[in-house]
């Protein structure tokens, strides 16, 4: 489960195409960075893949199967937005149950997975706190909480870690790659951090202006960037 494929997939706004025919397979249980300046089209590309925005073209398919016209809900994903889109009159523990609740889950299904999530992020004794009561690393598990309790194919993250402090961002970005670890499952993680990209990534989707310029893992990048702009972004010394 979470594997990925986009066929000639273009998107434009008005005349603008922001994303030109574009072709990318991601495998499962793949952690998967897009890089690129900002305005590249890494949000909309993952906008795209989310359902959150239409194609103006091409197919995209998760895990064999059509998705190019399902709704967000039934795609499988999950997007994880910044900590500040958590409901600040809410417990942890509401948070997280919010999108099972909606669902109509039953109530001892929610229980077993909000248990499930904060083990794996520990936020186990921070359940009954607000997040206005919570540090910003706390706030963002919380936030990664409510993704993970929808067992989703995959996990979108849209630059998560941007409203932190380098301090805080630097053990955040360790417990997501731990997190994929133990989850196992699809990541995409959108950055223009170029560090965020080489540390945590199986591979990397350098974007520019729409386009791939290159995929590869970090090390071949680093080794073999394929021109002076995928060198530059990798900070490759070629
Ligand atoms: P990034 O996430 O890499 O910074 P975006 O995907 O947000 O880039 O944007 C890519 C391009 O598409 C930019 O030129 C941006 O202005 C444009 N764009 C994004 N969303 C819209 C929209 N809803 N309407 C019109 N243009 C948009
Ligand atoms: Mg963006």
């Amino acid at each position: 489960m979470g594997r990925i494929t986009l066929d000639k997939v273009t998107k434009k706004f008005g005349d603008v195409e922001v994303i030109p025919p574009l072709d990318l397979t991601i495998d499962d249980g793949e952690f998967v960075v897009f890089v690129g300046p900002s305005g590249c089209g890494k949000s909309t590309l993952l906008r795209l893949i989310a359902g959150l925005e239409d194609v103006s073209g091409g197919e995209i398919r998760i895990d064999g199967k059509p998705a190019t016209d399902l709704p967000p809900a039934k795609r499988g994903l999950a997007m994880v937005f910044q900590s500040y889109a958590l409901y600040p009159h809410m417990s942890v523990r509401k948070n997280i149950a919010f999108p099972m609740k909606m669902a109509g889950m039953p109530e001892d299904e929610q229980k077993r997975r909000i248990d499930n999530a904060a083990r794996a992020l520990n936020l186990t004794d921070y359940l009954d706190r607000r997040p206005g009561q919570l540090s910003g690393g706390q706030r963002q598990r919380v936030a990664i909480g409510r993704a993970i309790v929808r067992e989703p194919a995959a996990f979108l993250f849209d630059e998560p870690l941007s409203n932190l402090d380098a301090a805080l961002r630097v053990g955040m970005r360790m417990e997501i790659s731990e997190l994929h670890k133990k989850l196992d499952t699809t990541m995409i993680y959108v950055t223009h951090d170029q560090v965020e990209a080489m540390t945590m990534a199986d591979k990397i989707v350098v974007l520019r202006a729409g386009n791939i310029e290159q995929v590869g893992s970090p090390l071949e990048l680093y080794r073999n960037p394929r021109n002076t702009f995928v060198a530059g972004f990798i900070g490759s010394p070629k």
